[in-house]
């Protein structure tokens, strides 16, 4: 199709694109439109959306409901000061405290997940008077200042250029690096292990712990029953805040409003952005509890952005809640990831050895390839990208991460679409 082409010419003339080489060999995938879980080009080729873009389209593409609110709010004021009162920015604010625990009171919005971050850290310095930020090696929390050295994965090599970051080793039992074999020996030694880098960091120094409630980048790590209440232990123990990063496991990707809920866990700030209102107009922030908010009560916070609460962004934040809430959304994820994947993720492993690990929650699933089951190899980058070019081959977009695929359709997704995309997943995990 003539538009498909003009697309990729264009791409490949002008546009600079995120984490990869500019130069020759790319070849860009094209989406002209989408609805529900379906995406298509400009010929009408369509794809089952299993990757929800960046994991962030949690309701689905196109949602009738969150369009309009932001046609309505474009129509009404399309954008507006963040110094000023604005009644969708506060409709905002309630919808998103009233799913966070007891003493969440106010948000602070932000362009995004990554300044999201950026700003807990910056809550987290200024409540404690303390500087260092702990975050694990296995984690993405953004590409910003203090959010990109936080980050653990490889990203935050060459981008470490803010100081008062340490790493440690969060809980990852199929890939141990406590040499556990249980759950809760992996748990009981990664506390330990968290509790001598706090130690040998400098407790008094330490601001905060940042942690993603479910690691989701860095591969879908559930962790073990009681990890996330240890490590609210040893931050009380030692007077340091607890961040959990929420971006991309949060409003209903884990079949639950925020991840947090499935653990037995109330951090000191939450970070957020992604499924809050599904990407459709940018936006992030930090939920803040009235122990922190109050520090600022006569002390002017030191942060802002022009784009603080943009009312777009805002109309598409009480839309989506809504709508979530009305249609059923986040209950659709729970139940289509407990009865449709996984028993259907599990079956796929049971005929597949090229499948080492299974584990997920909702409509946020990992498949953990190996070229080898009994040592735990990682299959290579050309398996992966055979596996890629066969799934989008069958119509199916997936979401590949080193020796991973990520299965993460919209919480919307139906029986039906998930059966299919269990087909398709199937077919091509037998090619290699
Ligand atoms: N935190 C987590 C857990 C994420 O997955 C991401 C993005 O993938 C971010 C933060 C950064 O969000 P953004 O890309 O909106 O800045």
């Amino acid at each position: 199709d003539r538009l498909d082409e003009l697309t990729v010419d264009l791409d490949l003339a002008h546009v600079f694109h995120s984490w990869s080489a500019q130069g020759g060999g790319r070849t860009p995938f094209v989406l002209a439109g989408g609805l529900g879980t379906r995406v298509w080009d400009h010929s009408g080729t369509t794809f089952l959306d299993f990757s929800s873009q960046l994991v962030n389209l949690n309701i689905g593409h196109q949602h009738p409901a969150v369009v309009r609110a932001i046609v309505e709010q474009a129509g009404l004021l399309a954008t507006v000061a963040p110094a000023t009162a604005n009644l969708t920015r506060g409709q905002a604010a309630s919808r998103i405290v009233a799913r966070a625990p007891d003493g969440f009171h106010k948000v602070f919005f932000t362009n995004g997940g990554a300044d999201a971050n950026e700003n807990a850290i910056r809550l987290a310095r200024l409540h404690t008077g303390r500087d260092k930020i702990l975050s694990t090696y296995r984690s993405y929390h953004g590409n910003t200042g203090a959010a990109i050295v936080a980050t653990g994965d490889w990203r935050r090599v060459p981008n470490e250029f803010a100081r008062g970051h340490a790493h440690f080793f969060g809980p990852y039992l199929y890939r141990s690096d406590f040499w556990a074999t249980t759950p809760e020996q992996e748990c009981e030694r990664a506390l330990r292990h968290l509790e001598r880098v706090i130690q040998s960091e400098g407790p008094s120094g330490i601001a905060a712990v940042l942690l993603e409630t479910i690691p989701g980048t860095a591969g879908v790590l559930l962790p073990p029953p009681g990890y996330l209440p240890g490590v609210r232990a040893l931050c009380d123990r030692y007077g340091i805040l607890l961040i959990l990063d929420e971006v991309m496991a949060g409003f209903g990707r884990t079949g639950s409003w925020l991840a947090l809920d499935l653990y037995d866990v109330v951090p000191d700030l939450i970070t957020f952005a992604k499924g809050v209102n599904s990407g459709y107009v940018p936006a992030g922030g930090v939920i803040i509890p009235d122990s922190i908010a109050n520090d600022f009560d006569t002390t002017v916070f030191p942060g802002g952005l022009t784009y603080s609460g943009h009312p777009l962004a805002m109309a598409a934040i009480v839309a989506t809640l809504d709508a979530m809430e009305a249609e059923g959304i986040v209950d659709n994820a729970a139940r289509i990831g407990r009865d449709v994947l996984a028993p259907g993720l599990a079956e796929l492993a049971e005929r597949h050895p090229i499948i080492g690990e299974v584990r997920g929650v909702g409509v946020f699933w990992a498949l953990e390839l190996v070229a080898d089951r009994a040592t735990r190899e990682p299959v290579g980058a050309g398996v992966m990208a055979k596996i890629k070019a066969g799934l989008l081959a069958r119509g199916l977009l997936p979401f590949i991460a080193e020796n991973r695929i990520h299965v993460v359709p919209p919480c919307v997704v139906t029986d039906a679409e998930a059966a299919e995309a269990l087909a398709i997943y199937d077919e091509v995990l037998s090619l290699p």
